[in-house]
């Protein structure tokens, strides 16, 4: 089956009881057993399982085509129930740009468990190669990355990581299973934040891992999040297997946009560049032409004069809004530098952008105003 029709039908089958095409919300806490414990439909206490949430688990391994999902209730759950999961003393390596939930959980989290966060250049599978090896248990990539939008070669490295014993993650909420599948190009996990372009709608919170193999990694994992409690409620299982529906119908038109603001944005006197896999000088170009079906709707771009300048631009934008996060209809912007804390890690000339699924005219010509906006003297 293809993908689009994957999407409109993965755990989507009609309500047993009533014929209702669109699932029911299983809100229950609690399912009925026998005097002995015996499980009647399978489940027993809503932080183990539920059937609403069994629906999108089932949906998300098919789109993501692994064996075996679990949804948590934010993406940062997630990634953190599959960093802890690693042995006390392993080595890990993460992308030198990356998402800022991920840095700040290797900096503060991961090493009072004994695991130890190496940022590498992820972007050069030989610097990659270079650093595995000891204690090297696994390789975190996030593709394209956040905020600069590197690429890295998934299939290149996940021959290195087999090579050398250790697992390979794949962070692929930018690009999501509608443009890149990292488990058929040999990654063993994937990480999703649903709160992206699967909710789509900027309305719901999750999270999400999905397996190569419904083996021991994916049993002990189900057993974490059982006991540590990192779950997703059942509202927010069925608002996201809602949104994961229309997924590849949006994200065609959010690629179309991004390709076109990219374009205007290259060609704009007041920008110093733009970071956009799909513009065929970025350094990462040949590899995501190889790896993905489209470039996806996260860019980011250097604005020229510095600090003052980007800010002055996302403060002059009107349609577009200033806003953390990403993936939902409408247009975000967002200077990172801003936002990441006392030691922003983002340079300061950078914005990034979420390319909703407006209409792109009205996008650039926004974009256009402002960036004129910005660069009168004041
Ligand atoms: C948002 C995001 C996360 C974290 O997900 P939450 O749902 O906010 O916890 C992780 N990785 C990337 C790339 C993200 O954009």
């Amino acid at each position: 089956m293809r993908f689009e029709t994957l999407a409109v039908h993965a755990g989507g089958e009609p309500d047993a009881e009533t014929g209702a095409i669109a699932p029911p919300i299983h809100l229950a806490t609690t399912f009925r057993h026998g005097p002995a414990g015996e499980r009647i439909a399978g489940f027993e206490y809503v932080r183990e399982g539920n059937p609403t949430q069994d629906r999108l688990e089932t949906a998300l391994a098919a789109l993501e085509q692994g064996e075996a999902a679990l949804a948590f209730g934010s993406g940062m759950a997630a990634m953190s129930a599959l960093l802890e999961s690693l042995p006390n003393g392993s080595r890990v390596l993460i992308p030198r740009d990356c998402y800022t939930g991920l840095r700040v959980l290797a900096l503060e989290f991961l090493p009072l468990r004994g695991i130890e966060a190496v940022a590498v250049d992820t972007g050069d599978a030989a610097a990659v190669a270079a650093a595995l090896g000891g204690n090297v248990r696994a390789v975190w990539l996030e593709t394209p990355s956040n905020p600069q939008l590197q690429v890295a070669d998934i299939a290149a490295i996940a021959t290195l990581t087999r090579a050398h014993g250790a697992l390979l993650f794949c962070d692929n909420t930018f690009a999501t299973p509608a443009l890149q599948q990292p488990l058929g190009l040999g990654a063993d996990v994937v990480m999703h934040s649903t709160t992206k372009y699967f909710g789509g709608h900027s309305d719901v919170m999750g999270g999400a891992l999905v397996f190569a193999h419904k083996a021991d990694l994916y049993e002990q994992i189900a057993h974490r999040r059982h006991v540590t409690g990192g779950v997703l409620s059942p509202f927010n299982a069925w608002l996201t297997l809602r949104g994961l529906r229309s997924l590849p119908a949006r994200m065609s038109w959010h690629c179309a946009n991004a390709r076109r603001v990219a374009e205007f944005l290259a060609t704009h006197a007041q920008v110093r560049a733009v970071n956009y896999p799909g513009l065929p000088d970025h350094p990462g170009h040949a590899v995501a032409t190889r790896q993905m079906r489209d470039f996806g709707a996260m860019l980011s771009f250097h604005v020229a004069g510095g600090r003052e300048a980007a800010l002055a631009v996302a403060g002059q934008l009107k349609l577009i809004h200033n806003a953390t996060s990403l993936g939902g209809c409408e247009s975000l912007i967002e200077h990172r530098a801003s936002v990441e804390g006392p030691n922003p890690f983002s340079p300061q000339d950078l914005l990034r952008l979420s390319v909703g699924i407006e209409h792109a005219d009205d996008l650039i010509a926004d974009l256009d105003q402002a960036l004129r906006a910005a660069a009168q003297p004041s």
